[in-house]
């Protein structure tokens, strides 16, 4: 039976879609104003693992995920300038060329870390009109006002509002900064339209003059056209659990007075060097970053696979290398598993296999998942055990059935310094002669589990199986 946490109760429930074959889930996607960086693609490893799973589970799955060329603001709560704005100032071109070089490059990395793209990906600006229907619907029930600088949602006027984060508005007034904008009624009243002074780029006509929409109006325009009013998942990152989603509820039930997303499923943030991540302290790594320093993005996903989605996840570069080697082993082994003829008994198998699926179906569990992998791949050479974790792979995306065993030579890549500097040692006494000394080395080394021996070539290291 599979489970999942919803924000939403705070409790693992059981999930099956609300048509018992397809899922319907939306993902917020990218603000396209600058390349993705590692804790935003962390979330979107999070993403590929729900829709991973829910097939894994045998069902369809109709997934959307918009990417947002306008309208997201500097800070969430409305104030500043549109990111987009800023990014193409910056760099001395048109938003529309900053939206597209930076989609192209994440989907570019979406690829390298096996990501799946959902079958519905939608531009914000190509739904405009969407998005003005869905304004004067709130306007036309009472929902929204109108100031000098756009229309807002009147939170007031929905009494649920906080529901998701179980924050209270007494609560977020007390804490509310002093307000740029004071004909807001209440501070977390949040844009659904902004009116466009005629230096911004991006604009439209609206009922209201031209401008633009605001952030979160997007996703609910967006996931209502081809979700529809009621879907089965909304999944993103915990930073959008107090303003955006929040925000996407008040704007998607207002009106129809119905549960908009039955799951609310987010992914835990990632910090580096246990910090926030930040341009100003340089530790916004992208992709391409990790590779100039000689990491695979595959190592990246490993990396992310061994922490569950909803723990916070400290990326190092420590951490990132044992991530590497790790993963570096299991390919070894599996190349291993891979090039044997023997078999392992159908009972053994199907152990791991229920193993396995508990972990996935107990609001996927990956690294434990990762933990019965590594289990299996102990047992004695067989090539039953590379097939299985083949299978496994459609959950991991680690591009498992290339495992091969690496060559002798390069054996030496997974034997651990202490024995190479042990090796080295009994090279240096064979060369002065000092044979006894040598076999008092060899022994040591046998000790520890590895057989050294002499080639034409140098010496050689293997594990003692
Ligand atoms: P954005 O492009 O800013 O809208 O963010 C894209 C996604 O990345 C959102 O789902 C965010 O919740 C998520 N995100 C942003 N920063 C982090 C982080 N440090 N760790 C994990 N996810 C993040
Ligand atoms: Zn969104």
């Amino acid at each position: 039976m599979l489970r999942f946490y919803n924000t939403l109760t705070g409790k693992k429930e059981e999930f099956v879609p609300m048509d018992g074959k397809t899922v319907r889930m939306y993902s917020c996607g990218p603000t396209v104003y600058n390349y993705a960086h590692i804790g935003n693609l962390r979330t979107y490893v999070f993403m590929d693992l729900i829709r991973r799973t829910l097939k894994f589970e045998g069902y369809k799955l109709k997934g959307v995920m918009n990417i947002t060329d306008v309208g997201h603001l500097m800070a969430d709560s409305d104030d500043g300038e549109d990111k987009m704005a800023v990014a193409a100032r910056e760099q001395k071109l048109s938003p529309w060329e900053i939206a597209e070089k930076y989609t192209k490059v994440f989907f570019e990395d979406l690829k390298k870390l096996n990501i799946g793209v959902p079958e519905i990906i939608a531009k914000a600006t190509d739904h405009i009109p969407e998005m003005i229907k869905y304004v004067q619907a709130l306007q036309d029930a009472g929902f929204s006002y109108e100031t000098s600088d756009g229309i807002y949602f009147d939170i007031a006027k929905f009494p649920r509002y906080g529901c998701l984060s179980g924050a209270n508005l007494d609560d977020q007034l007390a804490g509310a900064r002093v307000e740029v904008n004071d004909e807001k009624h209440h501070p977390a009243d949040f844009a659904l339209w902004k009116k466009a002074d005629p230096r911004h780029i991006m604009q439209w006509d609206s009922p209201w003059g031209r401008g633009y929409p605001g952030w979160h109006i997007e996703c609910s325009a967006m996931s209502k056209k081809y979700l529809g009013e009621c879907f089965d998942i909304h999944s993103g990152g915990v930073d959008h659990i107090p303003i955006h989603h929040e925000n996407e509820i008040a704007q998607n039930e207002a009106i129809t007075g119905k549960q908009s997303v039955r799951f609310w499923m987010h992914g835990e943030f990632m910090l580096v060097d246990g910090g926030k991540m930040s341009k100003s302290l340089g530790n916004t790594y992208t992709v391409s970053d990790l590779e100039a320093k000689g990491y695979a993005p595959l190592d990246f996903r490993f990396f992310c696979l061994n922490t569950h989605y909803r723990k916070k996840l400290n990326f190092t570069f420590e951490g990132l290398s044992a991530a590497k080697t790790s993963r570096a082993r299991l390919m070894n082994q599996l190349g291993e598993h891979k090039a044997s003829n023997a078999a392992t008994t159908p009972e053994k198998l199907e152990a791991f296999r229920a193993s396995f699926r508990n972990a996935i179906e107990d609001d996927m569990n990956v690294p434990l998942a990762l933990g019965v992998l590594f289990t299996a791949i102990k047992e004695p050479k067989s090539k039953d055990i590379y097939e299985l974790a083949k299978e496994f792979d459609c959950i991991f995306g680690l591009d498992l059935q290339k495992a091969e065993a690496v060559k002798a030579e390069e054996e030496s890549l997974f034997v651990p310094e202490e024995i190479t500097a042990l090796c080295e040692k009994r090279k240096a006494a064979k060369k002065d002669k000092n044979y006894a000394l040598a076999d008092e080395l060899r022994a040591e080394i046998a000790a520890k589990g590895y057989a050294v021996t002499d080639t034409p070539q140098g010496y050689k290291v293997n594990k003692l199986n």
